[in-house]
């Protein structure tokens, strides 16, 4: 039995259109209530109105939630509704555990690990999580571990070599013809895995004080055809930001493409707004978005409407994904993963080993097993299925494919 019963909750007045959409999303509403019982935003909702038993009232307008005093029926503030999630998103580990009914200990494990690179997740990405096991694969993404406390041989703070290839304005190229634009440092969770745990962000250049320069720079080499937006996550600017970087960019003639890499669409599906797709569709650039999922049970309905609404406007939707321990290290696992991936439109692409990182190292599955893994997706997958297995070795000109 869940902690916080949902008979404490709020009142809800029914969807105008009660179509499948706001089916999942109530039932999503109602399974991991806020602790404080306001109301979890799911996607963009059909709820005209939510009323709670804390003293606000929210308004769910599409992609913007007003947050309204009671006391004095005024709105005290308007905030997109994915900005909204994101400030209530979980930052404590004891928090985390209550929410899943979880021993105190390991909560209490987590918070002696987190100081470096703290615990965050969204609340829409833990109501994806199985109550009362701590070894959820989502869970065992997002939570601290004492084990990253371990010095482990061979683990770094940049394994893929990342700090000898900064161009200096929040540039990073590694390969010829594309460059990556680190946006910003900031991301909707934090995955214990991250290569990126340990980048100086700060002293980058990923900031919106150098896009100019780092355009400036885009422009003066003709060897570019391809810009990659990364971070961090590049989704968690705002949407004006946003616009004008794409626009300064799709100024530059020699370059076609823009790729985003994100984890947004699957943590943080409210992202994806109108306004976004906008951006994304106006564009003169082909755009590539390429989402970061590690397991099926992370694509859950409300996270398939958003994805399905983003590939109304983009025209390649790939994933990539890590082989971790204890997350996807099965034949099983990593079928269903591609499964429903292709049920949303979206290629597997890559399956990376592990980068090395300092902290990570409990996640490490060996070499030989990713490559077994890969040939039994073969056998029981059609090849568009089957994500190459790659390594990213330190300056060499592309990625290792092992599989
Ligand atoms: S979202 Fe991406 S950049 Fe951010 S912590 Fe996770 S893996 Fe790293």
């Amino acid at each position: 039995m869940p902690r916080h019963s949902n008979t404490s909750l709020a009142t809800i007045i029914p969807p105008v259109n009660a179509d499948s959409t706001a089916t999942c999303s109530s039932e999503l509403f109602l399974k991991h209530p806020h602790p404080k019982e306001t109301p979890l935003y799911t996607g963009e909702s059909r709820f005209p109105t939510i009323m709670t038993t804390a003293p606000i009232t929210f308004l769910m307008e599409t992609s913007t939630v007003r947050v309204i005093d009671r006391t004095t029926s005024q709105p005290s503030a308007v905030r997109e509704a994915w900005k909204q999630e994101l400030a209530e998103a979980v930052r404590d580990p004891t928090e985390l555990c209550t929410l899943l009914n979880l021993d105190p200990v390991v909560a209490h494990r987590a918070d002696n690990t987190s100081q470096n690179f703290p615990l965050l997740v969204p609340r829409g990405f833990v109501s994806r999580m199985q109550q009362g096991d701590p070894n959820d694969p989502l869970l065992l993404q997002v939570l601290p571990r004492l084990e990253e406390l371990d010095d482990t041989p061979g683990f770094v703070s940049d394994p893929v070599g990342e700090q000898p290839a900064r161009r200096g304005t929040g540039l990073i190229q590694k390969y010829h013809g594309r460059c990556l634009l680190l946006v910003t440092g900031g991301c909707a969770v934090h995955c214990r895995y991250c290569f990126r745990r340990e980048f100086p962000y700060a002293e980058s250049g990923a900031s919106p004080a150098s896009f100019a320069d780092a355009v400036a720079e885009i422009r003066s080499d003709q060897s570019i055809s391809e810009v990659i937006l990364s971070g961090g996550d590049p989704l968690l600017v705002d949407d004006q930001l946003l616009e004008t970087l794409v626009h300064d960019i799709a100024s530059v003639p020699h370059v076609r493409r823009l790729r985003i890499h994100t984890r947004i669409p699957v943590v943080l599906p409210s992202r994806i707004t109108k306004q976004l797709l906008h951006i994304l569709h106006t564009t003169r650039l082909t755009v590539c978005v390429v989402i970061h999922s590690n397991h099926a049970a992370e694509l859950d309905c409300v996270v398939a409407e958003s994805i399905q609404r983003m590939g109304q406007v983009v025209p390649l939707l790939l994933n990539q994904a890590v082989l971790l321990r204890g997350v996807n290290d099965t034949a099983e696992s990593l079928i269903q993963l591609s499964e429903r991936l292709l049920d949303l439109g979206i290629t597997p692409y890559y399956l990376h080993l592990l980068d090395p990182v300092r902290g990570a190292s409990a996640f490490d599955v060996p070499e030989h097993v990713g490559v077994q893994l890969i040939e039994e997706l073969r056998n029981r997958l059609p090849g568009y299925a089957v994500p190459r297995l790659a390594r990213e070795n330190p300056g060499t000109p592309s990625k290792t494919w092992l599989a």
